[in-house]
């Protein structure tokens, strides 16, 4: 996960407060820190904090600072702990000028490069595989920092979606699989570059189109150039689970809409997996609202806002530690005992991956005083780990990789639990089955995945 947003102005109009908004759009990809970059009189300058985009960055001290190009990001960490010196923008004032990068995605070679660069003296700030790319270009100083920073990227494997900052220009670059998503967009004179494009609906930009695999979008007072990573084929292998959990439903990604496909996702459940005995339908908020009311719509039973969130805590999922989770829940979700009382529900919900909030919920519903739950899921199984930029480390955690249907069921106290199957799930988002991640439900892994030669 993490969100990545970047602003360029041609005209020199200040953008560091559209970054900060651009942020507060994406904080939903990342909530452990958040941080922003601009480069003045040739140097780079970062304000970066722990926890929200509010608590992390003061607005007013942004919009008082005249940068006409800056990147910014929010975190969640899938490399590196939660900590300050891993907080992005990762940048630095190299012998070739000022670099500033911030990374949504996951590096499956970082271990190889970093031990590769350490053996040839690079010291390492902070745990963060994005900070291979930044010693990459270090160690091509002969080059200028573009150069460098191609020649770093096709050295790269794995998942990345970046906003780079060099002096005079922003770069916008996504991995040949395009695992994660990156848009540009437009507003007047600025070129905007974000994780999804409900960031640009908050600055009043226009989407203009998605980075392409492979793609590498230099934007300068010229104007953009589109460039493409050498050496590497354009594939497309974009993570279906954006479009079951991590994207905004107001995000449309690949030009698929997440909403559309959420609802999609809903109604096939509810036509694979239907509950003859239902008397109502509720979503688990938030990710699961929009599948319920396609599981609803499906099924011509009524949809109720019976599970009601607080919205002042963040998303279970996202908390980094097993306990922080279980708190979270407690204290996020409340089951309405005026709809739910004496009544037989069906409950969708995304995706059931470590268990805790889907047996804390339907123990909760059942307090509320449902005759029964049924619980449908609008995915398949996550049954293995993924290496491409989200947290999910390994199979011991999975719950569906832990046990099979029947004893998941009965580990989450629902009267029935049914899922999504994969064809459903590739139907629903509407993109070609081999341009779709599915890896964590599947176990299909892009082939390959050897180093790169690493001679610089
Ligand atoms: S393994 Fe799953 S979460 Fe990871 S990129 Fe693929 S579909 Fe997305």
């Amino acid at each position: 996960m993490c969100g990545v947003f970047g602003a360029f102005s041609a005209s020199g109009r200040p953008v560091l407060e559209d970054v900060y908004l651009g942020l507060y759009a994406l904080q939903h990809r990342g909530q452990e820190s958040a941080g922003v970059s601009w480069i003045d009189h040739g140097n780079v300058h970062s304000l970066k904090g722990m926890g929200l985009v509010h608590n992390a960055l003061d607005q007013g001290t942004l919009s008082s600072i005249p940068a006409s190009s800056a990147i910014g990001h929010v975190r969640y960490s899938t490399f590196g702990g939660s900590l300050f010196q891993n907080a992005q923008p990762l940048a630095a004032n190299y012998a070739r000028g000022p670099v500033a990068i911030a990374h949504n995605g996951n590096l499956t070679n970082a271990d190889g490069l970093m031990h590769y660069l350490e053996n040839r003296g690079a010291i390492f700030q902070s745990t963060c595989d994005t900070e291979t790319i930044l010693h990459l270009m270090a160690h091509q100083a002969h080059k200028n920092p573009l150069d460098a920073l191609m020649d770093a990227l096709r050295r790269l494997e794995g998942a990345y979606s970046l906003a780079v900052l060099l002096e005079d220009r922003l770069v916008a670059a996504r991995d040949p699989w395009g695992f994660r998503p990156l848009v540009l967009g437009v507003r007047d004179d600025v070129t905007y570059v974000a994780s999804e494009s409900c960031a640009l609906d908050i600055v009043g930009a226009k989407l203009l189109r998605d980075v392409e695999p492979g793609e590498v979008v230099v934007i300068d007072a010229k104007g953009t150039l589109s460039l493409r990573i050498p050496m590497t084929p354009r594939k497309g292998f974009h993570c279906s689970f954006e479009y079951v959990y991590f994207a905004r439903p107001d995000s449309v990604l690949d030009g698929r809409s997440v909403y559309q496909a959420r609802k999609e996702l809903g109604r096939r459940l509810a036509l694979r997996c239907p509950c003859s005995e239902a008397e109502l339908v509720a979503g688990m908020p938030d990710s699961g609202t929009l599948a319920a009311l396609g599981y609803a719509e499906a099924s011509a039973c009524p949809f109720e806002i019976a599970v009601v969130r607080n919205r002042y805590v963040g998303r279970t999922f996202i908390q980094p530690t097993q306990r922080v989770r279980e708190i979270g829940v407690r204290i996020k979700l409340n089951p309405n005992g005026e709809i739910f009382r004496d009544r037989d529900a069906v409950v969708v919900d995304d995706s059931i991956v470590r268990g805790t909030t889907a047996s804390r919920v339907v123990s909760l519903i059942r307090d509320a005083g449902a005759r029964s739950v049924h619980l449908r899921i609008a995915s398949p199984p996550v049954r293995f780990p993924c290496y491409y930029g989200i947290d999910t480390p390994c199979s011991e955690e999975l719950a569906a990789a832990r046990m099979d249907l029947e004893a998941l069921r009965r580990e989450v106290g629902a009267d029935s639990l049914a899922y999504l199957d994969e064809t459903d799930l590739v139907e629903s988002i509407g993109l070609p089955e081999e341009k779709l991640c599915t890896a964590c439900f599947s176990g299909r892994y892009l082939e390959g995945g050897t180093c790169h030669d690493l001679e610089l």
